[in-house]
Parts: C-alpha cells; structure tokens; sequence
C-alpha cells in the first residue's frame, strides 16, 4: 500500500495552488458570493493552462488525467473558490465522462474539444419540482416528431446549478408514456439553452451563490434527434452507473472547504485573546482543533481510495458513495466547529468562515441527501430496499 502522490501529482497541486494564490484572492471571492457572476475571464485562464482539459482524451486536446488528479484539482479550487470547483466537476468532469462514454463520434467532436478550449459550459438536469430523491417520478417528456427528425420537449426541472450560463443542458426526459418500469423509457437529450421555448428562471439560495441554481420550464421545445446522448428509453441504465463514481468529486470540494475553514480557525485560535492569553491555549478549542482534523483526513483517505479505485478501472459506486456520506457530514460539523471557534466573528461576514458554513451544508442534501446515501449503502449491503 502506497500513501504517496506521484511527483507530477504533486506538481499538479502545486500549479493549482500557485494558479488560485495568485489569480483568486479572497477578496474577489468574497465579492462573487456578493455579486453571484460567474468568474468567465478565470474560467478562460483556466482554459489557457490546460486545466480545463486535464481528464479528456489525447484525441480531443486533453492530458488524459485520472481520478486522483481530479480530486487533486477540485480539492484545491475548492479551498478558495468554488465558482470554479464545482462547473469544473460538472461541466469538465461529468460532461466529458458522459459524452465520452455514451456519445456518437460527432457529438464527442462537437462537445468535448469545445469544454477544453473553455468554449461550452453544461449543466444536468434530472430534478423536477415532485421530489428530487424520487427522481424516477419525472414527468417531463419528449415526443418524436411525425418525420421522427426531432423531439418536442415539454415540462419543468427544478435546482438545475449553472443552468443560466449553460450552452446546453443535458436533460433527462420521458421518452415512453407507459413503460413497464419507471426506471424504462428515460432518455438523455442535450439541449441547447437558446432554443425557442425554453425559460429559465434563477432561485435565491442559501450558500454557492457564484453558482446559480434555476427553474427550467420547456415549452414544446424542438430538439435534434442528433442531440440524443445514448439510447433511446435506456438513459437511467446508462448514466446511473457513470454519475454514481461522480460522488467522488463533490467528496473533494466538500475537502476542499472544510480545510480552508480548519486553517482560518488555526489562524483565528492564535491571534485572538482571551483572559490574557491566545485562545489556542484553551483545551476544549484545541479538542476541536484535533476533532476536525482526524474528520476531515478520514474523509480524505476514503475519498482518495474511491478515486484511485476510478483510476485503477475497479467498481467505485459503494466506495464513492461512503466517501461521499463521510465528507458531507464532515464538512457540516469542519464548518460549524470553526465557526464555534471564532464565535462572535465567525456569525459576521467580515470572515470567511460564515461562508464556508453556508457553502458546505448543501452537500447533506445535493447531489444526494445524506438518507439517501445510507438506504444506497445499506442496500449495497444487503438489506431489503426501505422504500
Ligand atoms: C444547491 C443545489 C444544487 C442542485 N443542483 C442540481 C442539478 O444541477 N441538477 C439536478 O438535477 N438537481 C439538482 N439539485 C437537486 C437535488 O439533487 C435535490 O434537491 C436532492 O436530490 C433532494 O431532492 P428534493 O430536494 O426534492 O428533496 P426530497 O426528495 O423531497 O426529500 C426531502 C427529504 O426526504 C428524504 N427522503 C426522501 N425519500 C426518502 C427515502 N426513500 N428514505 C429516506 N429519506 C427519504 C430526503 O432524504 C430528504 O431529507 C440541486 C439541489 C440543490 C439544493
């Protein structure tokens, strides 16, 4: 067993570390969360330097990274700002993984080269305003045209993150009226976000204002059957395995906020006084100290031993999802504990750790809730489905 990263892995982080140093400072972070814009000029830099192109193929312009260098990467946007973290997971990670796996030749040469180059950007759209957990119980539905050329899509997606910035939107639909499991008949239909009929409407939210969730409504909207990604009626099959590996990468960003939340309360600990000395030289602080750290390296051995399973080509459902279950909770209780370190301050905006806290809850509930993690674990395991 071999704990060590490779040197290119370490010169990897090192890169992006430099990159978010020098070209992502607090300050502007903290203004995004103000404004909500989406960081287009860093996302094009990002581009120049090849980061954008880190997990795609040799053929369509990338370096053909693993999963380990993913997590390497988002780990360290995370950190600092994750108006790049998190369309990089999506729009990079996830996009590139489908349209690789399940794409024809000409929608891999369409898509893929274009998110290296920092042309396109993507969003998924599988939740309807019915339920999010119970995603299977989507209604929206895509009728063939009478030439059979085209789809007509109509209906509504809910919480869709970066919809309004998207080219296209890889929309899950309805493609059989009564099919013989709810689990038939979807498919994956990638839609561009200016075609006629299609309305979007941004959702105040809590945390990750930089990236903005939205309503989506579809009005007999007009889709290419050439933008059909996989088969017809088989999507569920097809992308479910593909999407569960992805946990692996929102395990990351979760690391990547609780470390900067954990080194800004190291920081606070040591420059503030109480009763005439630092507070760091309180006990119980320094048992928090000591709790968040074991949580946050637990969650970063579990998360890297999901990813490196990605890498070595091995089943990762059940480990992605462990780690996943494992860093959601962590981040939560990293970001409560350093807020309970700074107190007073740690309530205000002035610190940054307010914003962590916000950031970071939504893992509990987004992409899976945190009930839903340990009925897919428990099942793994053996025990009769719950629901
Ligand atoms: C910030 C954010 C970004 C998002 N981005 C996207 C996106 O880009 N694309 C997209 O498609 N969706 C997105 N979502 C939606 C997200 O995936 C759903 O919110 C999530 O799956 C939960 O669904 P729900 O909100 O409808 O809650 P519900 O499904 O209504 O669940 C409510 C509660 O019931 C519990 N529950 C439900 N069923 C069970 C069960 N069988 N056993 C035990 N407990 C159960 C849940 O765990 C939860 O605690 C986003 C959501 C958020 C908050």
């Amino acid at each position: 067993m071999d704990f060590e990263f490779s040197e290119e892995q370490k010169i990897l982080r090192q890169t992006v570390r430099r990159f978010v140093e020098e070209q992502c400072p607090r300050e502007y972070v903290r203004e995004l969360d103000h404004t909500g814009e989406f960081p287009q000029a860093l996302w094009q830099k990002m581009a120049d330097l090849g980061f954008l192109g880190l997990p795609v193929s040799g053929k369509y312009g990338g370096s053909e990274g693993t999963m380990l260098d993913m997590v390497i990467v988002i780990e360290e946007l995370a950190k600092r700002i994750l108006a790049l973290a998190i369309p990089f997971t999506n729009t990079i990670g996830l996009t590139n993984k489908v349209v690789s796996a399940l794409g024809t030749e000409d929608q891999k040469s369409r898509i893929i080269p274009q998110l290296v180059k920092g042309g396109i950007k993507t969003c998924f759209a599988w939740t309807e305003a019915s339920g999010g957990t119970d995603v299977l119980s989507m209604r929206t539905y895509a009728e063939r045209s009478q030439d059979g050329k085209k789809y007509i899509v109509n209906g509504s997606k809910m919480f869709i993150t970066l919809a309004h910035i998207s080219d296209h939107i890889f929309t899950m639909v309805r493609t059989l009226r009564n099919p013989p499991k709810k689990s038939h008949g979807i498919s994956c239909l990638m839609v561009p976000r200016n075609s006629s009929g299609i309305s979007i409407h941004p959702i105040e939210k809590v945390g990750q204002k930089s990236t903005g969730f939205c309503e989506i409504h579809f009005e007999n909207v007009e889709v290419s059957r050439e933008n059909l990604l996989g088969e017809e009626n088989n999507g569920w099959y097809q992308l479910i395995p593909l999407l569960n590996g992805e946990r692996t990468c929102f395990s990351a960003i979760c690391l990547g906020i609780a470390q900067a939340a954990f080194e800004d309360a190291v920081r606070y600990m040591s420059e503030r006084t109480a009763f005439g000395k630092t507070i760091n030289h309180f006990q119980i602080l320094q048992h928090y100290v000591a709790d968040m750290k074991t949580m946050i390296d637990a969650g970063q051995l579990l998360t890297y031993k999901a990813a490196w399973l990605e890498t070595m080509g091995k089943q990762v459902s059940f480990e992605a999802t462990e780690a996943y279950l494992a860093c959601s909770n962590m981040v939560h209780r990293v970001t409560d504990l350093g807020m309970q370190i700074l107190g007073g301050y740690g309530y205000t905006t002035e610190f940054d750790m307010e914003r962590y806290w916000r950031d970071g809850r939504v893992f509990r509930i987004s992409p899976m809730t945190t009930e839903m993690a340990k009925n897919f674990l428990a099942q793994s395991l053996g025990m009769p489905r719950s629901y």
